[in-house]
């Protein structure tokens, strides 16, 4: 996500929390020293702005957390910025802040990224300007999912909150013109930072793993409708399950090429 989960002390058992063993750093080390231009900001914002589901999905998780969406509580998830982003948005709006960590776990997740990538925290719920969300905002709760060379198979439910995202079950709910435009940042990513490419694919390889550990297989969201993925390298036809609610309703959005041949 968009967000970094701040982790639990301890999960049961002693083993570390789910959600801290599925952690996955969204933001990759500036490596290629190639950065997002204001302009690139500008656009991914004018690009994602579908929500995940038609109505605020927030209305629905929110009561069983003390009135506060999860993604939305910083005690709970943290959004991080691209360091032009939060250039972007300080000049936009006093919505966002610098998140100040307080404890030892706090710092390592600063400790986890590089100066490109910000911590933030916003005013709250109660003060949300949807023109001014963060990217981590737009996006959540999906990343994509790649092959083992980097082609992106689609978007997959992030497991960061576990069942606390009202989402994680309920995936047909997803827009299809919220997928169309999760795909069509996630490919300009790429293209303007290479290193976000590598991250994904490690992520994606570590998911693969852990799928096939478990016998089960992961499923993307594509504008077409939820498939099942290869387990082995991602490569491989993908097996059409299902279509999304939105097709249903004829908001299909529009398409995008993905690059991936679907069964
Ligand atoms: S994305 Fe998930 S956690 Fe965030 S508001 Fe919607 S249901 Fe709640
Ligand atoms: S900007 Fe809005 S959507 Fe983003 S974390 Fe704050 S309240 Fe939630």
């Amino acid at each position: 996500m968009a967000r970094k989960v701040r982790p639990d002390p301890v999960g049961p058992g002693g083993l570390p929390p789910l959600s801290e063993q599925l952690q996955w750093r969204r933001r990759a080390r500036n490596g290629s020293g190639r950065s997002l231009t204001d302009e690139d900001v500008e656009w991914v914002y004018q690009t994602l702005h579908s929500p995940a589901v038609p109505f605020d999905c927030g209305t629905k998780c929110r009561e069983h957390n003390g009135g506060i969406p999860f993604c939305c509580d910083h005690s709970v998830a943290v959004p991080v910025a691209y360091e032009p982003e939060l250039r972007l948005l300080e000049r936009r709006t006093d919505l966002w802040h610098r998140w100040v960590p307080i404890s030892r776990m706090d710092q390592r997740m600063v400790d986890e990224v590089d100066p490109y990538n910000i911590h933030v925290v916003c005013k709250g719920v109660d003060h949300c300007e949807r023109d001014n969300r963060s990217i981590s905002c737009r996006i959540f709760p999906f990343y994509p999912l790649t092959t083992r060379s980097g082609e992106i198979l689609g978007l997959v439910y992030n497991e960061v909150l576990d069942s606390r995202c009202w989402l994680h079950d309920r995936q047909r709910m997803i827009a299809a013109s919220f997928v169309v435009e999760n795909l069509t940042f996630w490919h300009f990513l790429f293209e303007h930072l290479p290193e976000e490419r590598e991250l994904f694919v490690g992520i994606s390889t570590q998911l693969r793993r852990t799928h096939s550990t478990a016998g089960t297989k992961p499923q993307v969201l594509r504008p077409e409708g939820i498939f099942e993925a290869p387990t082995r390298d991602g490569e491989g036809p993908l097996r059409y399950l299902g279509p999304l609610e939105s097709h249903r309703l004829g908001l299909s959005g529009r398409m995008v090429p993905i690059g991936v041949t679907a069964q």
